[in-house]
């Protein structure tokens, strides 16, 4: 196992307890070896980030399954593991198209879905942190359905249900919302949305105040 695939597992670990960052954003609190920050900085580089209007831009659908889309699935999940996220969408990456990755879990593999759908989400809802790939240095507690039914297809065409919950849940919520040009501090208290655009402007960072310190940062997506 390699030392990014191994930071990737103790990243992935960690995210059952949601966390603060705790230094320079880029790192977002991450115990890197020199060569996983560096391959994580290469990897944020990529990322278009808050200020980008493609941010704010719905994707049009795929139309066409061909090799340029599963090249756009391999550069983002290479882009994901290394830049140590859970998602990432194509808007990301400034790609247009109803294209997302995710990997909510240390064994799971790395799913591409293709015009992905919420055909049912549940009433329960669940409140939790959220990091942001795109939103350096930003957390916010998200309230979002805690299970959801999704369909789309896969890097071959291949139809897909999958029925998640939890953070895989909220993983491809928050993905498919940077689908619709949604981003998670829309999706917050007034009160947090007015911190983390505060510390976007002054390249600072934000997260919930909390009663007790938290050990570790939520993972970013
Ligand atoms: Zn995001």
């Amino acid at each position: 196992m390699s030392d990014a695939a191994r930071e990737y597992d103790r990243a992935i670990d960690e995210t059952e307890g949601p966390v603060t960052p705790q230094g320079p954003p880029t790192d977002a609190g991450l115990d890197l070896d020199e060569e996983a920050r560096e391959r994580r900085h290469e990897a944020l580089a990529q990322i278009r980030t808050f200020g980008d209007p493609v941010l704010n831009s719905p994707a049009s659908p795929v139309s066409e399954i061909d090799e340029e889309l599963r090249e756009d699935v391999e550069r983002m999940v290479g882009i994901m593991r290394d830049a140590i996220g859970v998602g990432l969408a194509a808007t990301q990456l400034g790609i247009v198209r109803r294209l997302l990755v995710f990997q909510a879990g240390r064994d799971a593999p790395p799913t591409p879905l293709v015009n992905p759908e919420i055909e049912w989400s549940s009433e329960e809802v669940a409140t939790a942190e959220e990091g942001c790939l795109s939103l350096p240095g930003v957390i916010v507690d998200v309230e979002r359905p805690l299970h959801v039914r999704v369909t789309g297809r896969d890097a071959d065409g291949e139809e897909m249900l999958i029925e998640a919950s939890g953070l895989e849940a909220r993983v491809i919520q928050h993905e498919i919302d940077h689908l619709d040009g949604v981003l998670m501090i829309e999706r917050t208290t007034r009160e947090q949305r007015k911190g983390a655009l505060r510390a976007l402007r002054e390249g600072t960072t934000f997260s919930p105040q909390r009663e007790e310190e938290a050990e570790t940062a939520p993972a970013e997506a």
